[in-house]
């Protein structure tokens, strides 16, 4: 009997007191201004990571749905295996070797070639080591391997390109979380990586920032690139979604925080650095499953859909930075929703 209330009263807290009730007025209207500012910044082109990253607080404050264009994963080419996507060229000097919802990135300079993520330990083979001996470039030309964040999708397939004689770059933090994964072949602690940290390759510069959130160590990066000989900037994002829960030694308000502080400190240095191409390491919140299809049917002298100008990846960092932040507002005074 005892027990039955128990459980009953436990239920009734775990029921929404419904959140407008719980907020207030005041921050309802803070958190609505917030997500309108990120659906502003959206526009068309950026539909995905706004429906994504401001779900919470759209339903928070009953703001108007996501419109737009929201992309699904990259057709497989490959039934059999249904996460198998074809290596492509994007660019004279970047290629993605990614799987149908993961991307790899692949920087090809004088001295070799720069990786930006490693997919999963059962598919970095026939993604990574295969995709670019189909593009007839030697696997063994892989140095570094920037692993974005410590999750599997992104870092299981380090240890096997460490294994290979790639260095493997990740944040302190990462390191530390890496080390509880559980992949077929773990890579030792190699490179740690630290805010505006250049890696140089041959005649290349790559830079990578401390962007944590997403992870405590996530890494964001800026890669050059060049489309037929013109030299133009990528941005990478290193991790996306609120995928994480508060706990009192690792509160969400400081996460939150955390990672809005992120987002305007990568649209500084992209900004400065000129960046005028968006990547994201999953396939959909760069577009990449409708430009890479898209890649396929270019004719000569039409525009690479990559190359999106500073203005749109200005947007995207900043809707990152808006829903973040109506994400703390809304959490922060009523955390259990
Ligand atoms: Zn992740």
């Amino acid at each position: 009997m005892k027990l039955k209330f128990f459980k009953s009263a436990l239920l009734a807290c775990s029921i929404p007191v419904t959140a407008q009730i719980a907020l207030g007025q005041n921050t309802i209207d803070q958190v609505r201004a917030h997500v309108e500012t990120a659906r502003t910044a959206a526009g068309n082109d950026h539909a995905f990571i706004f429906g994504r990253l401001c779900e919470g607080p759209i339903k928070l404050v009953k703001a108007a749905p996501v419109t737009g264009e929201v992309p699904g994963a990259l057709a497989s080419t490959d039934p059999k295996r249904d996460w198998y996507a074809e290596p492509a060229r994007v660019f004279d000097d970047l290629f993605f070797l990614g799987q149908t919802a993961f991307s790899v990135w692949g920087l090809r300079t004088s001295a070799g070639i720069i990786l930006v993520d490693s997919i999963f330990d059962y598919s970095v083979e026939a993604e990574v080591i295969e995709g670019l001996r189909k593009l007839g470039i030697d696997p063994a030309e892989i140095k570094y391997v920037i692993i974005s964040h410590a999750h599997g999708d992104h870092s299981g397939g380090a240890g096997i390109l460490q294994q290979r004689g790639a260095k493997i770059v990740m944040s302190a933090a990462d390191w530390d979380l890496y080390a509880g994964t559980k992949d077929k072949v773990k890579a030792t602690r190699d490179i740690v990586a630290t805010d505006g940290m250049e890696i140089k390759l041959g005649d290349s510069k790559v830079h990578v920032y401390l962007t944590p959130g997403h992870t405590h160590g996530t890494i964001s990066t800026v890669l050059p690139v060049h489309e037929k000989g013109q030299p133009h900037v990528a941005a990478l994002w290193g991790g996306t979604l609120f995928n994480f829960k508060g706990t009192p030694d690792d509160p969400l308000d400081q996460r939150l925080k955390d990672y809005a502080a992120s987002a305007v400190h990568f649209q500084q240095v992209t900004q400065a650095a000129g960046a005028d191409i968006l990547l994201s390491n999953h396939t959909a919140y760069d577009g990449t499953t409708i430009k890479l299809p898209a890649m396929a049917q270019r004719k000569p002298g039409d525009p690479n859909p990559y190359i999106i100008g500073k203005d749109a990846v200005h947007r995207y960092l900043k809707v990152a930075e808006e829903c973040a932040v109506a994400a703390r507002l809304a959490e922060a005074v009523s955390p259990s929703n």
